[in-house]
């Protein structure tokens, strides 16, 4: 029988939840009395994870294992276990609970709707610190201030998508990989649903501050060239003030007034100088960013239906 729905599990050092993690998914995927796959992507974990792994897929024909041979980070884990699945929806969920596997159930409702992508969004963060609240709210909210298109904010990688959604992610070859960014990119239908993220049930966050910049960038490299169109405009502001400055100077040389010495004339080569190089420093910026963009190798389009081209299944469906 087909697969219907693919599960994707990363798991790094999560031996203290994954049996639990296990358990809660098999009771919710029960439930829909269909077909279903657990991937487990065991991203070079140094503790027992594998070995858990190993046992349950012997008893459970349900469980699959994608072993890495060392740590290559959570997107990267998301990614090979979508590369491997063959559900017709599939969904990412963390290994540590703190994404509840209940919501699958609401979110499957919402695809047999007709909906290709549904997010779950966070209507709040239990047992996470202040600071990664704070840090996490600004970023989203940066990052969609920054992007043209539509991030939705507070929402992980805990998601389902459509098959289809899945293969056009396959075709992105990009490396620095911002998973939902990517989701968002691609389109479709898209929906959320709500929930409150829990506490993680057992062992410790695999982002500390180093890993979370690094995502955090990634996101706002891979989707905005913000960072650089602001680098030539403030050369351009700094600029003009510059301009200003030697128009001020003059006018009061015409004028007759005085008062004017050296260090004003220094002052404002200094600003013209500096403002023109940052500025052209953002044009070769916004000329390295295009650069980037070719070499991502985005598709330029997604078709989602087509209709009237014999060759191509142009058939709308309804
Ligand atoms: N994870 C992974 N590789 C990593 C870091 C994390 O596969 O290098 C997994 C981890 O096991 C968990 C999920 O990604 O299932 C989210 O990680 P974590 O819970 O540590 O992040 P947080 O919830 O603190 O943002
Ligand atoms: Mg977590």
């Amino acid at each position: 029988m087909d697969i219907r729905y693919s599960i994707v599990i990363p798991a790094y050092n999560e031996e203290a939840v994954l049996l639990l993690t296990y358990q809660r998914l098999k009771q919710v995927m029960d439930l829909t009395q269909e077909q279903y796959e657990l991937i487990f992507v065991n991203d070079g974990s140094r503790d027992r994870t594998i070995d858990i792994v190993r046992d349950l897929a012997k008893r459970d024909t349900a469980v699959k294992l994608i072993d890495f041979s060392r740590n290559f980070g959570h997107q990267i884990a998301i990614t090979a276990g979508m590369d491997y699945s063959s559900g017709a929806a599939v969904i990412v969920i963390d290994a540590d609970l703190q994404d509840p596997p209940e919501l699958i159930l609401k979110m499957i409702e919402k695809w047999k709707e007709g909906y290709d992508v549904v997010y779950a969004k966070r209507s709040q963060r239990k047992g996470e610190t202040f600071f990664k609240k704070v840090t996490a709210h600004l970023f989203y909210r940066i990052l969609q201030a920054s992007t043209d298109i539509e991030i939705p904010v507070d929402t992980g990688d805990f998601r389902l998508i459509d098959r289809k959604v899945c293969d056009e992610l396959k075709r992105l070859p990009e490396k620095n990989r911002y998973v939902r960014g990517l989701v968002s990119w691609v389109g479709y239908r898209q929906i959320a649903v709500e929930y409150e993220r829990c506490e993680r049930f057992a062992g410790e966050s695999k982002y500390p501050l180093k890993r979370m910049m690094k995502l955090c960038w990634d996101g706002l490299t891979s989707f905005s060239m913000k960072p650089v169109q602001l680098a030539s405009f403030a050369g351009g502001l700094i600029f003009l003030a510059g301009l200003i400055d030697v128009f001020i100077m003059v006018l009061k040389l015409i004028l007759g007034g005085n008062g004017i010495n050296g260090w004003n004339w220094a002052i404002a080569v200094q600003f013209l100088l500096s403002g023109l190089s940052l500025s052209l420093m953002g044009i070769i910026g916004e000329y390295v960013g295009r650069i980037y963009d070719e070499t991502r190798q985005r598709p330029l389009y997604i078709v989602n239906q087509s209709y009237g081209f014999a060759e191509k299944n142009g058939v709308i469906e309804n």
